[in-house]
């Protein structure tokens, strides 16, 4: 006779107890609670801080808010994972996102240093002493105003990188991991990182934005970054994935099929995928194939010394469009089959 195993919460049964039960149900709510809460501590709580911090040109807690940021993201993932994380993706394991991790925010900070005073030379070669932002309006309205116009800039910067096949090398370092987490948010070659900068950077000098605007922008843009990469299982809602690069839509753009990853470009805001219509609405199932497809990922050896230098020779161009990955995969791999209308992706023959 085998013994029964029973435990606290199982009476002699083995059923659960009342107690055991109501201990679940708060369990529940309060991972419900915190999938519909961190959307909005990620996407505006610490963004707005970031902006506080600039306003009384507090440095020091603007780092502080970096650390924080990760510490929340850590907790989260823990708490409520979108999928579960394998041992070898574990962070400790990832020797190549962790040198990315070390590196990339001085990368980060060795252009919005060197980069300004070389496009102000230019802008002032070309406009003179002429004013092309309205630097007499009041900040509340100038930082909105900025962040629109800087992510234009990004948008289309991001967006030729999926397409030309020389700026694709040093952006599909970003797109190499088979899962998203906090931790590869930093997985930016530097190539791509000059270019990406340098695109934000150019409609700051050009239209002579004020110092105090620039730095709003960096820090949202900077502050909001891990966000989408996030393995968190969040429920962001209708109002906040309409316009904001939630991990809910960001994650279509990380999937190996191309006809949907060349979507969601944006990268605090996906207003501008939406007006060139390149906007996906949350639905990428658990089980969507994330990362690049296997003959790419041949081409990109692992390991960051490797993809400091792989990225600038050539190599087989990338197929772009329908033909991307051959067989078409059915619409349930691809999106979640629990939200019927959002089965097909907003453009799946995008671009012609
Ligand atoms: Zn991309
Ligand atoms: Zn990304």
């Amino acid at each position: 006779m085998t013994a029964v195993k029973r435990t606290e919460s199982q009476d002699t049964f083995g059923t659960p107890t009342a107690a055991a039960k109501e201990e679940d149900m708060q369990d529940t709510r309060g991972r419900e609670f915190a999938r519909r809460t961190f959307p909005y501590i990620f996407g505006i709580g610490f963004p707005a801080l970031g902006v506080i911090a600039v306003i009384h040109k507090a440095a020091v807690a603007v780092y502080l808010i970096y650390a924080l940021v990760t510490a929340t993201a850590l907790l989260a993932e823990r708490y409520i994972p979108w999928v579960p994380i394998p041992a070898n993706r574990r962070w400790r394991n990832r020797h190549t996102d962790l040198a990315y991790l070390a590196t990339a925010p001085l990368i980060m900070l060795a252009l919005v240093t060197w980069v300004p005073p070389v496009l102000q030379t230019v802008r002032d070669w070309l406009f003179g002493d002429a004013f092309l932002w309205p630097v007499d309006l009041p900040t509340y309205v100038q930082a909105p105003m900025a962040v629109l116009v800087v992510e234009l800039a990004y948008y289309w910067a991001h967006r030729i990188s999926h397409y030309n096949n020389f700026l694709w090398r040093s952006h599909r370092v970003h797109h190499s991991p088979e899962g998203l987490d906090w931790l590869m948010s930093w997985r930016i070659q530097w190539l791509n990182e000059v270019i990406h900068m340098t695109a934000r950077l150019i409609p700051f000098a050009m239209l002579g934005m004020p110092a105090h605007v620039t730095a709003i922008v960096l820090v949202i843009s900077n502050t909001h970054a891990l966000f989408p990469h996030a393995n968190i299982d969040t429920k962001s809602g209708r109002f906040l994935n309409g316009f904001l690069n939630t991990p809910e839509v960001h994650r279509w753009h990380h999937l190996q099929d191309l006809r949907y990853a060349n979507s969601n470009f944006g990268d605090v805001t996906l207003v501008w995928d939406r007006v060139f219509r390149t906007y996906n609405p949350p639905g990428v199932n658990k089980s969507a194939l994330m990362g690049l497809p296997a003959w790419e990922r041949r081409q990109l050896p692992e390991g960051y010394l490797k993809q400091l230098y792989r990225p600038l020779l050539p190599d087989a161009p990338r197929v772009t469009g329908r033909k991307s990955t051959g067989e078409e995969p059915a619409a349930d791999v691809v999106a979640d089959s629990s939200s019927a209308e959002l089965v097909e992706p907003h453009h799946p023959d995008w671009p012609r």
